[in-house]
């Protein structure tokens, strides 16, 4: 048995009782972020220890991305020290690459681990929790820079963070700091998992907005861009912000924070994300988010509210097997139709509420979705709460046959099911009971300072049949649990609409295809098509095209005897009524091939339409409840 593995078996005996004993921590963090410019930071930690084993851990499973991918690949040094200055050796549990055994020496009463990490290095799954860094802004997402000892709970390790940025820059972040005269900024004292729930934005360009709202806690709004004028908000978009804080305040019947800030990165040179935390929200937008009136009305409008949600649902109130008081036990994701799906559908809901989008717009995205959704044909051998479980392997993957394999549908199915939830309260008791009822019981009620509140599947069931005696179960179980042959759509009759063809795409989709380059024949061909002739995705098995053997990855080169481009595609389209097919010469690695797909449908969007025997439930539903 080597030195290791003895090493190893002792500590697994101690860990249980090491846990129960151990005293509160208290960590110096001293982080140097003035190379972040160039894409390093460094940061260097020093706590009391003993001598003897002293295990370190880098955060995998960080809060918000769900998945074990924490970045530590972007390490680029991390070496320890003791109190004398002599350096300690460490060596990486050959199991678990994110723990580092360390052998502090006879007589050190403290280490030091001192870490370089490299920026702007994102990966699919560590977007949202990565550190970026260019000439003029700069993010800082703490579980980059830190280790943690094993043998304490997060709660009780406290950190005391000192941080240099760059000369002339400012900051924003949940926590509150101020700067010394040596222009160093000491933020107040928190614990570990406060301070990775609480990131930062910089940046040389910086604008914070207090938002005008009622009744409701102090929110700010902190802006930086590489571009001076980026952050030239108009007012009427900061009204909109506070709009969305006050419905925010109605919709939950307060708030669970002395003050919230959303911080917001303006780059066309970072990837488009958001991420959740408790008292602030991480967002990337487009530089010129509030320069051209498209973007907000876009689907970039939604990705603030979305995120402000998420301070109630998911962080606030949080899925039991989601809630580990660590950064490296497993995550049980199943219920993230909760996390994600009620946050997707709240986030809508108040992104129209609040005048960031109008209805029209959300009705049009809402046809859009179901679209989607119900050519996705994997129902049939996964259930949406699948999905959920196996949500990080689903992020970010080919498209390839999606269809089959189906995408993240946690979200936006997830958001067609409080939809449905929201109709059949509605129904049931002539609009007494909404889904607004359960916002404020379930995710807003008996705040105890702030403390996270767990729950589990029966939770939901419970607080639901509080407000309505009902089968929730039976509809949980044909929804989320169980797999499905088809798409159930009668939610669309419960809210007082019917699915209809048009031969025209909705405003929504026609920008959507104008944005990102590509034709929709979804709901004709079951197909979708770049600007370049690629076969997206988008393909479904058992539809037209790809029944007549056309392949993800494909190369339409022409269309019925012409050269290949969106408009000629979709005129073959509108063509095939008269025709009788579309004929597609295809580049198919390299070969060459005509597919002749027999289809006569023309042109077809979906839409939805009023059904005027029923009451408008998506109006009522998306109406403001904040008194102009
Ligand atoms: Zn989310």
């Amino acid at each position: 048995m080597n030195r290791l593995l003895l090493f190893l078996l002792s500590l697994t005996t101690l860990a249980s009782a090491s846990l129960l004993h151990a005293k509160p921590l208290s960590i110096s963090l001293d982080v140097d972020a003035t190379q972040i410019t160039r894409k390093l930071v460094n940061s260097r930690l020093t706590f009391e220890t003993s001598p003897g084993e002293l295990v370190l851990r880098y955060p995998e499973w960080v809060p918000g991305v769900h998945a074990p991918r924490g970045p530590i690949q972007n390490l680029g040094g991390l070496r320890v020290t003791d109190d004398k200055g002599q350096t300690v050796n460490w060596e990486r549990d050959p199991k678990d690459r994110y723990r580092f055994l360390v052998d502090v020496p006879k007589g050190s009463r403290s280490v030091t681990v001192a870490i370089d990490y490299i920026c702007s290095q994102p990966s699919t799954n560590s977007n949202g929790v990565d550190s970026f860094g260019n000439s003029f802004v700069g993010i800082i997402n703490w579980n980059t820079l830190l280790v943690y000892p094993e043998s304490h709970p997060l709660a009780e390790v406290e950190v005391t963070t000192q941080l240099t940025l760059p000369n002339g820059w400012k900051l924003g972040c949940a926590i509150a700091s101020n700067q010394d005269d040596s222009g160093i900024w000491n933020l107040d004292t928190v614990n570990i998992e406060q301070l990775v729930d609480s990131p930062i934005i910089m940046g040389e360009n910086f604008r914070s907005f207090e938002l005008e709202a009622a009744d409701f806690p102090k929110t700010n709004l902190h802006v930086t861009s590489e571009s001076a004028a980026a952050l030239m908000a108009p007012d009427e978009t900061i009204e909109k912000f506070g709009k969305l804080a006050s419905e925010a305040g109605l919709l939950f019947g307060g708030a669970h924070f002395e003050q919230y800030d959303f911080l917001l990165v303006c780059s066309d040179q970072l990837p488009f994300n958001g991420l959740e935390h408790l008292k602030s929200s991480y967002n990337s937008v487009s530089e010129r988010f509030f320069l051209e009136e498209d973007k907000l009305k876009g689907w970039e409008g939604y990705l603030l509210p979305h995120e402000f949600v998420h301070s109630w649902c998911g962080k606030y109130r949080r899925p039991e097997g989601m809630l580990t008081h660590d950064f490296h036990t497993v995550k049980d994701t199943r219920l993230l139709w909760v996390y994600e799906g009620l946050t997707q559908h709240l986030g809508e809901v108040l992104t129209v509420r609040s005048g960031i989008w109008d209805i029209d717009h959300f009705k049009q995205l809402l046809a859009g979705k179901i679209s989607y959704l119900r050519s996705i044909r994997g129902r049939q051998w996964r259930s949406l709460e699948d999905t959920a479980a196996d949500a990080y392997h689903l992020r970010g993957w080919s498209r390839s046959w999606s269809s089959l394999r189906r995408g993240q549908d946690y979200y936006n199915e997830g958001l067609l099911f409080w939809l449905e939830v929201d109709a059949i309260l509605r129904g049931e008791t002539n609009s007494e009971t909404t889904l607004d009822d359960f916002s404020k019981q379930f995710l807003g009620a008996n705040y105890p300072g702030g403390e996270v509140l767990p729950f589990t599947e029966e939770d939901v069931v419970s607080e639901l049949n509080k407000l309505l005696k009902y089968d929730w179960e039976e509809l949980i179980e044909n929804r989320i649990t169980n797999t499905q042959e088809s798409m159930p759509l009668d939610f669309v009759e419960k809210l007082g609409y019917k699915l209809k063809y048009s031969s025209e795409p909705t405003k929504a989709q026609k920008d959507r295809e104008k944005d990102r380059n590509y034709a929709s024949a979804l709901d004709s061909l079951g197909m979708d098509v770049s600007k370049s002739g690629t076969v997206r995705s988008g393909l479904v098995i058992d539809m037209p095209a790809a029944a007549a053997g056309v392949s993800p990855g494909m190369k339409i080169i022409g269309v019925n005897d012409r050269k290949f481009s969106l408009d000629r595609f979709r005129e073959a389209i509108a063509d095939s009524v008269v025709r009788g097919k579309v004929t597609l010469l295809v580049e198919d690695g390299d070969r060459f091939r005509t597919i002749e797909i027999p289809y006569d449908g023309g042109l077809r969007y979906l839409e939805l339409e009023r059904d005027e025997s029923k009451p408008d439930l998506i109006e009522a539903i998306y109406t403001p409840r904040l008194e102009s």
